[in-house]
């Protein structure tokens, strides 16, 4: 599902550069769950990013779905990032005073869906997040599970082939925090591939597959 050979990522920032990624090399396959760990500057959301499509890299290559998307131009990658991942936030980055039903329905709609099915499929996931009694609710009448529980129905409603989830917990009590994991955890079991960035060592005990990172570098990688 994704092969990453030797990727580089580095910043100009001003006259000097900032090298972040150092030569990263990974493969991940369908349904694994993978949590990716390091240090705060790490390189994890940077990484993050280019798995995400969002971002591409200095050099080296990043086969996705048997896709070169390394070099690709902006609106190539924005087509392949609406049909493959789904983004999971620390902050949630719901629209404020829309509803959770529209919040969840709005990547459909750059994936050219009827709005009748963009409704169908939205309720559809709220359920499965176990919000169908929230629908109509805006995120600042959510709690902060619940609001994440949105952007994980967001995540899904386009059947994306990756789910990247940042810090996903990092905004939220331990409770919720188990909640959130438990549900990313039912996720996984129906096939998805999931990868988690998070500081907790608790968080990342959900994941089969622990990646750590240091300096813009892999310095380990464990599969239990
Ligand atoms: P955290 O755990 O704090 O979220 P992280 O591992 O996600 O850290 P990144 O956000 O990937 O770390 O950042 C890694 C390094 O890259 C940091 O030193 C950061 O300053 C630098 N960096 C990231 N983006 C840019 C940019 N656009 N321009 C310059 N430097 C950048
Ligand atoms: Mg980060």
């Amino acid at each position: 599902l994704i092969k990453i050979n030797n990727i580089k990522r580095d910043f100009a920032l001003g006259n000097e550069i900032v090298y972040v990624l150092k030569g990263i090399d990974l493969e991940i396959k369908k349904g694994e769950y993978v949590a990716l760990m390091g240090p705060s500057g790490s390189g994890k959301s940077t990484l993050m990013n280019l798995l995400g499509c969002l971002d591409t890299p200095t050099s080296g290559t990043y086969i996705l779905n048997g896709k070169d998307v390394s070099q690709m131009h902006d609106d190539e990658l924005a087509d392949i990032r609406n049909k493959e991942i789904g983004f999971i936030f620390q902050t949630f980055n719901l629209l404020p005073r829309t509803t959770a039903l529209d919040n969840v329905a709005l990547p459909m709609i750059y994936a050219g869906h009827s709005k009748s099915e963009r409704n169908t499929r939205a309720t559809e996931v709220l359920k499965q997040v176990n919000l169908a009694d929230r629908m109509d609710h805006q995120p600042n009448q959510l709690s902060g599970g619940q609001r994440q529980r949105v952007a994980i129905a967001r995540a899904l409603v386009n059947k994306p082939s990756i789910i990247l989830a940042d810090e996903p917990t990092g905004n939220l009590d331990s409770k919720t925090s188990e909640e959130i994991m438990a549900l990313l955890e039912e996720i996984h079991k129906n096939g998805n591939t999931i990868i988690v960035v998070t500081h907790e060592e608790e968080i990342a005990a959900h994941a089969k597959r622990i990646i750590r990172m240091r300096d813009g570098m892999i310095e380990s990688d464990t599969i239990k």
